[in-house]
This record gives structure tokens, sequence and C-alpha cells, in this order.
């Protein structure tokens, strides 16, 4: 386990979590001869759980900057025929009512692809040997002494140490509560029901887009599409009132997370839609019950005593929102590493001192911060949007659902998010004030 005393030398980083930030973060800071990671994950095995998890062009070409091209391949994530990042269809009539477009992505293995979270994980996991993985850890507080180090404490009686300390331990994260015990979660009223089955079940539905697609219709969405390893994958869900106490008790609370959950909850839903959801509804042989769209407000700081910060989920609790957890994950991770290097370059044999360490933090949050600020806020704008038109009992035209469609998820500023360009601005900005 890794303890100040180990090895001097190198700077010792410890990173909780081995979800997507965790395990991006670990392959990144690796590069580095002068770090040295153990990973602290409180699971008790790495098992293929969740279901589909889209990564977008930003992701994917950070994931490919680190040399990672067998991760974000065919074999692992899937890509429609389509150069088109996005297809929306109408719930009733079937015709696509919208599309996003890419505006600045021409290397295929950017566009946007659908993984099976458990697939994409494992194919991270390749890069990191088992010995620094830490399983049964579940951190239950942190502490920073700024000139010596961060303890870190587990839920089985040990404890750790390290010079850095990387929350990536998602939206529910220990360390944010060892630092901001006061941040709190609301439950956005959304409870996502997801199934994962073999794509043979589909063959026989005519009309199948080979395209990843959205349906959207006035109250609630569809999302269908085929997943790497002959998978197929469909999320239907159902948005209520989150301060209602009938569904806090029938969703919120109703079911755990990836619990099994009844099928008719989504056959019934959907009975009503055009011909292909309704079969795929029907194909669809058992489904899971994801209640776990929760966000949180904007962080005003990610650094903590000098020497923790956070990634991932951890940091922006944005509830899945726009489906850009999993890249915007990856490109925390690697703008925390270009942050960190960029202090403390791979050629330096000298550990960074404590205003370096703090120096390559703030570096990183003034990377990462503002454009989570911004999802943030989109976030929060649309949950209040929807709990108003719930209350009201007022539901979209079909006229206003089209052109909602029409005009896209306008979130391009998300998908084509340029996190190399971020760093190099922040690095100039840093630069200017001293
Ligand atoms: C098991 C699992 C399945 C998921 N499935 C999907 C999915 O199907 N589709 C989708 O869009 N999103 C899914 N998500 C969420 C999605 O992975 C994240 O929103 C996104 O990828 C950002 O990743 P992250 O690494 O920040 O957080 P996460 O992926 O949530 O990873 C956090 C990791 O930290 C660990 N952890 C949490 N608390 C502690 C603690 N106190 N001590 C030690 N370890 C801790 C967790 O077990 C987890 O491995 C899933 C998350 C998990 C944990």
């Amino acid at each position: 386990m890794g303890s100040l005393g180990i090895e001097q030398s190198r700077l010792q980083v410890a990173i909780v979590g081995t979800g997507i930030a965790g395990l991006t973060a670990a392959i990144a800071l690796r590069k580095h001869p002068q770090i040295h990671v153990e990973l602290y994950e409180k699971a008790t095995e790495l098992r293929e759980i969740g279901a589909s998890i889209t990564l977008g062009p930003n992701g994917l070409r950070t994931l490919q900057r680190l040399g990672l091209e067998d991760c974000i391949s065919d074999q692992v994530g899937y890509r429609g025929p389509n150069p088109i990042s996005r297809f929306y269809r109408h719930w009733k009539t079937n015709e696509i009512i919208g599309e996003d477009f890419y505006e600045d992505v021409s290397e295929p293995l950017h566009y946007t692809a659908r993984f099976h979270r458990g697939h994409l994980q494992q194919a991270l996991l390749k890069h990191i040997p088992s010995e620094i993985i830490h399983l049964k850890k579940k951190l239950v507080s942190a502490s920073v002494d700024p000139r010596d180090g961060v303890k870190m404490h587990f839920q089985d009686g040990s404890i750790a140490t390290a010079d850095l300390l990387i929350g990536a331990d998602g939206i529910r994260s220990g360390v944010r509560t060892a630092f901001v015990p006061d941040f709190e979660l609301e439950w956005s009223g959304h409870t996502a029901f997801r199934g994962i089955f073999d794509a043979s079940l589909v063959h026989s539905i005519q009309g199948v887009p080979l395209d990843s697609t959205h349906w959207w219709g006035p109250e609630t969405n569809f999302f269908a599409t085929r997943l790497a390893q002959n998978l197929f994958t469909v999320q239907g869900g159902i948005y209520a009132d989150p301060q209602d106490p009938v569904a806090i008790a029938k969703f919120r609370d109703g079911g755990r997370w990836d619990q099994e959950a009844n099928i008719n909850l989504l056959r019934e839903k959907y009975v009503d839609w055009n011909p292909v959801v309704k079969a795929l509804a029907n194909v669809t042989p058992d489904i899971r019950y994801y209640p776990n769209y929760f966000c949180g407000s904007s962080l005003p700081t990610w650094t903590f005593g000098g020497r923790v910060t956070l990634i991932g989920d951890a940091a922006h609790a944005h509830g899945g929102a726009f489906a850009t957890g999993g890249s915007l994950a990856i490109d925390d991770a690697y703008a925390l590493y270009l942050a960190l290097t960029s202090v403390f370059p791979e050629t330096t044999s000298q550990k960074p001192s404590s205003g370096e360490i703090l120096k390559a933090l703030k570096l990183y949050e003034d990377t990462r911060r503002p454009h989570a600020v911004r999802l943030l806020k989109v976030v929060h704008a649309n949950n209040e949007m929807k709990t108003k038109k719930i209350l009201a009992e007022t539901q979209e035209t079909d006229e206003e659902l089209r052109a909602r469609a029409k005009r896209g998820s306008g979130t391009t500023w998300l998908h084509e998010h340029d996190v190399v360009k971020s760093f190099e601005e922040a690095l100039a900005a840093s630069s200017k004030r001293i």
C-alpha cells in the first residue's frame, strides 16, 4: 500500500476510485517516471456492471492522445454507419426530426461511440498493473498536513498516506465529503430503466436503425443502440417532480441503483409509441433500475489542503446530463496530468515541493472548473424547467417538440471541447499572473 515511507524520491499519488476517471488518471500519471500511483476502490471486485456509456469526440480524442486506441476501437465501442453525433426521431411517427452534427471532427475514431461501461473499464484496466489496485478499500476520511502529505482512512481500519490524493470516487465521493462535508445532492426527478441483451433479439424487428437513436416524446425519451461484442441496449425513463413524496417513495427511494426492475415499467411506458420502440421494449428481456440522476451545485474550489483534488463526477455532480460524464472524467484526468507535468517535468529528479503541487492543482482547476460550472448551470436550469412543466401539467405541443429536435441538443461546446486548448489558455493566464 502506498505510503510516504516507500519511495521518497517519487511523487506518491493515491487515487480513490477505479471508474473511468480514476483509471484514466492512473494511466496518464504512470507515464511520468517520477510519479508512483496507487488506486483504492471500495468494490470487492471490478465486475461488468452498469449499462451503456457514451464517449464523445472530446473523451475519445483524449484517450487516443494517451495511446489508448485499443480502448476506443470498434471492438470495445459501437459507432453507427453515419458520421452524425446524435439522431432524434419522433416518438409516434418514427421519422428523423433532428440531428446533432459534428462541427470539427474528421477522425472516425473520434465519432461518438457507445460502450458497455464494463467493456470500457476492462479495456482501461489492461493498462494498469493489478498490484497497484487495492479493492475493498472504502475511503471514510482523509486529512492533510500541507508539508507532510495526505492520510487516508478506510472502512476496514487501514490507513494509507500519499503526497497527493485524487478523489475519483464518483457522485457520492467520500473524498469530497471529507473536505466539503455539507455538500448536498439533489434528485432531479429522473429515473432510468436500462436493459442490455444479445443483439440477435432485435433481428426480427423491422426498421431498427443501425445508428444509435434517441426517440423524443413530449414527456419522456427512449434511447436504443447497438454495443460492441454483439450487444444491444435500450433506455427508457420517467420524469417526476423531485419534491413529490409519492415519486420519492416510488422512484428515488423505491429501489437500489442497478437493481433488477419489473420489465412492465418499460413496456407499459412505451405502449403507445411507434412500432419500432414498442417492439424494442417488448423484446427487452429484463431491465435494471437507475434512480441515480442526482445533481449538486458547483464547488467553489477543487483543491483542498494544497494536496487533494477531485476529478470526474466527484468534482461535478451533473447527474449524467447530456451523456457526457465519461468524457468529462477522461478530460479531467488528462488536464490533471498536463498540469502536473508542466509544473513537474518528466526530466526532473526532485519531487515537487508543496508549493509546486498546489500550483499544479490550481492549474488543473483553472483548466476544468469553468467548463464544469458552465455545464452545471445548464443542467440546473434544465431540471428546473422540467419540474415547472411537470407541476404546471403542461405538455409540449407537437410543433414545440419538433422545433426542439430540429435545434438539436446545442452541446457541441461540451462534446467537442478541446481540453488541451483550455489547458494552454489556463497556463498562459497563470504565467501572466506571475
Ligand atoms: C458500477 C458503475 C456503473 C455505472 N454504469 C453507468 C452506465 O451504465 N452508464 C452511465 O452513463 N454511467 C454509468 N456510471 C457512471 C459513470 O461511470 C460516471 O458518471 C462517469 O463515467 C464518470 O466516472 P467517474 O470515474 O467520475 O465515477 P464512477 O464511474 O462513478 O466511479 C467511481 C468509483 O469510485 C468508487 N468509490 C466510490 N466511493 C468510494 C469510496 N468512498 N472509497 C473508494 N472507492 C469509492 C466506485 O465504486 C467507483 O468504482 C456507472 C458508475 C458506476 C460506479
